[in-house]
């Protein structure tokens, strides 16, 4: 039996955000002897995008025993890519193994943070008028929490039924309906294969087309799920694999003239084969370097494309109307239910809440230029705060699961170290984060992420998203917390007592 953690008082901590990133770093702070920590989660529920993205068809394409963490292995995973509902029932599973749960105070949303400077201290305000406070604040809100609908002509007067794809409104029935689908990226070509064969008439309206691989998801036959259950070491050996395969993603996106285009050949063999009306074919086509927006794995959307009730439309979309969409072809297409599957607002991380650090200097002022962190996890003038799956975290190839667990373990140092060594607060060095993210900005250039504008950029074409190397790279960045990289301050020692 391994012997309890020696407990650590103090340091009071608070989570911002169930999903992964925040169970994560509740998970390894109270496996590290850490006891005083909230986690204030706005959801009715925990699991963050999990919970949110509840489309017809939601499940990762990352395999699961990668996309699971490291110190909560699962042998009994149905298939290849889990469905959301088995993600959600294992991070559940987790939380409970943990004895997490009782931290969790879920449909808390946190609308302020604020650093008191004289107390040294967080202080956290709710929706609802609560005030918390606490040492360590840690942000794990993460990069795709907030829906995103662009504001286009006309959107108020949609007589129709609309719902963003993360926020699917399973009240509406969508059998026999004209549905309009808005863009065509990671959640639209999962769900789009489930509804097109409910509705009367599918619009999909497609902004930029996408590089797709196959997606092979059967369910694993019970011969194989005996064998990772029993043999041993088999599912350390799989976890490997996937990990050196997911590597080779990376691979091509950062060598697009070499790997990238074995890999541009296998993905383009594969939407030939899927698509035998050269037309169709013609307008699917990317004109980007693969690997530049996240390549798409799915077998059955462009099939879903060549159903007589589906038409893809490429012209970029003018204008709502009462009754629908007009499209740049002039052509007004008739919906009674428009779903917008147009992303998430990426890269205005943090927002709404509004985070003021030391100086009362805003956290969105400090990021006029895009966000940045060093290794995306602390921001210069913000003491004693850490994000999970912050700045230039977010991967193309990878499992985030892998990410998140590597910043709870740092963060856990670094909290630590504050307090073994009588800290009151820590704050990263401006110059080192600095120079850490001039590299980091430099390791993008030659890469397939620079050759198109994506969701991992801001508006000034700066990835503010993506890491720019593998996972193994992002892993030993982090692996050591480096006391010299940070600036501690001590509580003032008490004014001495006059003697009479
Ligand atoms: P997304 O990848 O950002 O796709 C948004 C789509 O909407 C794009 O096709 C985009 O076109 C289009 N769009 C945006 N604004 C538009 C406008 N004004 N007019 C027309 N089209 C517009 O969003 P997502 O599909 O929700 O996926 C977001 C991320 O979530 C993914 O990249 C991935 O990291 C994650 N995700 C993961 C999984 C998984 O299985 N692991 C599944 C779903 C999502 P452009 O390309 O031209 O911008």
């Amino acid at each position: 039996m391994r012997a309890a953690p020696e407990k650590i008082p103090g340091v009071r901590t608070l989570i911002v955000g169930a999903g992964f990133g925040g169970i994560a770093a509740a998970i390894e702070l109270r496996r590290h002897g850490f006891e005083d920590i909230t986690v204030l989660e706005s959801a009715p529920e925990l699991g963050g995008t999990w919970f949110y993205n509840d489309y017809p068809g939601a499940a990762c394409d990352v395999p699961s025993h990668m996309y699971s963490f490291s110190f909560a292995q699962r042998r009994d995973w149905s298939r290849l890519c889990s469905p959301r509902q088995e993600i959600l029932d294992y991070l559940r599973q987790v939380v409970d193994d943990h004895g997490i749960r009782p931290l969790i105070r879920l449909s808390q949303t946190v609308a302020s943070a604020t650093f008191d400077e004289a107390a040294a201290r967080w202080r956290v305000t709710t929706d609802g008028g609560e005030t918390h406070e606490a040492d360590a604040l840690i942000i794990a809100t993460g990069q795709l929490n907030r829906p995103a609908i662009p504001r286009l002509p006309g959107a108020d007067t949609f007589a129709g039924h609309s719902f963003h794809s993360a926020r699917w409104d399973h009240d509406y029935d969508l059998a026999g309906k004209r549905v309009a689908v808005v863009g065509t990226g990671a959640s639209a070509i999962q769900f789009v294969p489930r509804i097109a064969p409910l509705v009367r008439e599918l619009t999909v309206y497609q902004r930029t087309p996408n590089w797709l691989l196959p997606r092979r998801n059967h369910v694993y036959p019970p011969l194989v799920r005996g064998l990772i259950a029993r043999v041993p070491g088999l599912q350390q050996l799989r976890r490997a694999l996937l990990f050196n395969f997911l590597e080779g993603l990376t691979l091509s996106i950062r060598h697009p003239r070499t790997v990238g285009r074995v890999s541009a050949w296998r993905s383009a063999r594969f939407m030939r084969s899927q698509t035998p009306d050269p037309e169709l074919r013609r307008r699917i086509w990317p004109d980007y370097t693969f690997g530049c927006k996240r390549v798409l794995f799915s077998s059955h959307y462009l099939p879903a494309l060549s159903r007589p009730n589906v038409e893809l439309v490429t012209e970029p979309v003018a204008e709502i109307t009462a009754s629908g969409i007009t499209a740049g072809d002039g052509v007004a297409r008739p919906a009674d239910c428009i779903i917008w599957a147009t992303g998430f607002r990426a890269t205005e991380l943090v927002a709404p809440m509004q985070v003021q650090g030391a100086a009362g200097r805003d956290l969105q002022d400090a990021w006029t230029e895009g966000a940045h962190a060093h290794l995306g996890l602390t921001v210069p003038g913000f003491p004693s705060l850490f994000l999970m799956y912050g700045p230039n975290t977010n991967t193309s190839g990878g499992s985030i699961i892998f990410f998140e667990e590597t910043q709870a373990a740092y963060i856990r140092q670094a909290l630590t170290h504050l307090r073994d060594g009588g800290y009151q607060t820590i704050d990263v060095r401006p110059e080192v984060e600095a120079a850490g993210n001039r590299e980091l900005q430099r390791r993008f250039t030659g890469t397939a992420w620079m050759d198109c504008h994506s969701w991992y950029q801001n508006e000034g074409g700066r990835i503010v998203a993506n890491w720019p190397g593998y996972m193994r790279e992002y892993l030993e960045a982090t692996r050591r917390f480096e006391p010299a990289d940070f600036q501690f301050t001590r509580a003032p020692a008490p004014a001495p007592t006059a003697v009479a």
